[in-house]
């Protein structure tokens, strides 16, 4: 019998569970570098405990905890159905305690190699979703949120707020300061959308919202569960944020900073397809341009 003394002495932390079932309580509330599994136990068996075990980390595609099998009765058959049944390795009840804490060990590895490979796979999900640049969403991963904003404003009668930002001048910008300024410009109005942004999230004003490089010197803010009036809201604090860094721009017209220029709508289902509300906020936008830029235009 594997004690939890020998395997504390060991230098391990144990939780015992009594049954299949307590295990499977154990295994939803919290998650373990390793299962030591009986086979032989009251009610669920220990094959048909990792059965479950091993659906439930179906959920999460980097879950594996290895299962070592621990059994009496040391049996080819039993070893078949311990690896069939999702289980990493066998071994028998009178174990030389040598060879228990070497597989431990051969376990444990594995364990740790599961958690590095799942940050890697977290870091690099991270940056497929960025925009190098300015460290905002990029257009794919905004797309991927607003189809399921979208289906979930269908579904339940809501609407969300779409911005379409735009800079303004920043062709002038590039051709007077150079492009390394250029960039640098754009990383500052992005920085100045997402502080507006988050502070709209932070203030409940705006749950869930967020920005994106849309393409070029062009943003998006898409904001969820929009209120009556809050796009327009966001919006004019987007215009006024960004003039308000002050960043000089001699060839912007009247201005002489940094300034952009925002179309705004309230999305529902009622109101048009998805594309609809991005053209609509393109042409709201290029109203605002026509209008003097600088200014938002909204409806
Ligand atoms: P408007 O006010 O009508 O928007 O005028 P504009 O000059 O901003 O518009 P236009 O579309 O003519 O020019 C956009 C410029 O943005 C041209 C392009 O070189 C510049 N640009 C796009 N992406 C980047 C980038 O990543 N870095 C830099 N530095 N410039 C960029
Ligand atoms: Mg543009
Ligand atoms: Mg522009």
């Amino acid at each position: 019998m594997v004690t939890r003394a020998r395997l504390e002495s060991f230098g391990h932390e144990v939780t015992h569970a009594i049954d299949g079932k307590t295990a499977i309580d154990c295994f939803q509330k919290e998650r373990f570098d390793l299962i030591l599994m009986d086979i032989e136990m009251p009610g669920m068996n220990g094959f048909e405990t990792t059965t479950r075990i091993r659906a439930l980390e179906g959920n999460e595609p980097w879950a594996w905890t290895p299962i070592i099998f621990v059994t009496a009765t040391d049996t080819d058959t039993n070893l078949i159905t311990a690896i069939e049944a999702g289980g990493d390795d066998f071994i028998s009840k009178t174990v030389p305690e040598g060879v228990l804490q070497a597989k431990m060990k051969a376990m444990s590895r594995i364990a740790s190699l599961r958690t590095r490979l799942a940050l890697a796979n977290g870091k690099l999900q991270d940056q497929a979703n960025r925009d190098g640049l300015t460290g905002l969403f990029n257009r794919r991963a905004m797309d991927q949120q607003v189809d399921t904003h979208w289906e979930r404003a269908c579904n339940n009668g809501g609407s969300f707020g779409l911005l379409m930002i735009d800079v303004d001048n920043f062709k002038k910008y590039n051709d007077h300061y150079g492009h390394q300024s250029g960039d640098e410009c754009l990383r500052a109005v992005a920085a100045c959308l997402e502080n507006t942004v988050n502070e709209a999230n932070a203030s409940k004003m705006a749950p869930g919202s967020f920005a994106a490089r849309y393409g070029g010197e062009e943003f998006a803010v898409v904001i969820p569960d929009a209120a009556q009036g809050i796009h327009a809201r966001i919006a004019e604090q987007l215009v006024q944020g960004v003039a308000l860094l002050g960043i000089p721009h001699e060839k912007n017209a009247q201005y002489g900073v940094v300034t952009i220029s925002v179309g705004a709508v309230c999305a529902t289902q009622a109101s048009g397809s998805v594309a609809q509300h991005f053209r609509l906020a393109d042409s709201l936008l290029y109203k605002a341009k026509e209008g003097g830029r600088n200014r938002y235009e909204s409806l």
